[in-house]
């Protein structure tokens, strides 16, 4: 059967709008508040000869921070259970948060293969020390992305696709 790549970060990061691109129509819900993604959600895709079914694992996005990391780690939990490969999803405008490090610290005890994409770097122009503080994170390579202007996306699934 497919591989199952598995969509998880914190609200509002842009898993939704990631996963609206790859899958290539606006399925999952887009908007500029978190709490708004109302259902885990599956997509078939196709990156060159590779088919895999893609999950946003964005749930009910809470708005207060206190749940926020409870959720994250029931994403987290889910994704580690049901996906061959986990996209990692922080937001460079954001910078690296605490609860970006808890979670990347549960993926990588759990060994599953984790692409970290560093999203929102709408220009490859300047992109810089603020990529590079998510090497932080131990689990490998950032990976820079703009789901919004759909750059680096075939960089990124060549990345998920070397683990199929
Ligand atoms: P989610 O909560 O992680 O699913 O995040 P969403 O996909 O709903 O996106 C949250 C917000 O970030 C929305 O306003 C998106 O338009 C915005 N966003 C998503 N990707 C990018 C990006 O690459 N660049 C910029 N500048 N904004 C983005
Ligand atoms: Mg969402």
């Amino acid at each position: 059967s497919k591989p199952i790549v598995a969509i998880v970060g914190r609200p509002n990061v842009g898993k939704s709008t990631l996963f609206n691109v790859l899958a290539g129509s606006a399925i999952s819900i887009v908007k500029d508040t978190p709490g708004v993604t109302r259902d885990r959600i599956y997509a078939d895709c196709t990156w060159l000869s590779h088919s895999f079914t893609l999950i946003d694992t964005g749930g009910i996005e809470p708005d207060s921070s206190d749940i926020i990391l409870a959720q994250m780690r029931e994403q987290a939990q889910i994704a580690i259970d049901t996906a061959d490969v986990i996209i990692f999803i922080v937001d460079v405008r954001q910078g690296l948060v605490d609860s970006d490090s808890k979670v990347a610290d549960m993926l990588r005890k759990s060994r599953k293969p984790v692409v970290l994409a560093v999203n929102k770097v709408d220009s490859f122009e300047k992109f810089g020390n603020d990529v590079y503080e998510f090497y932080n994170l131990g689990i490998g390579d950032p990976v820079p992305v703009s789901a919004a202007s759909r750059l680096g996306l075939g960089e990124l699934l060549d990345e998920v696709a070397k683990h199929f």
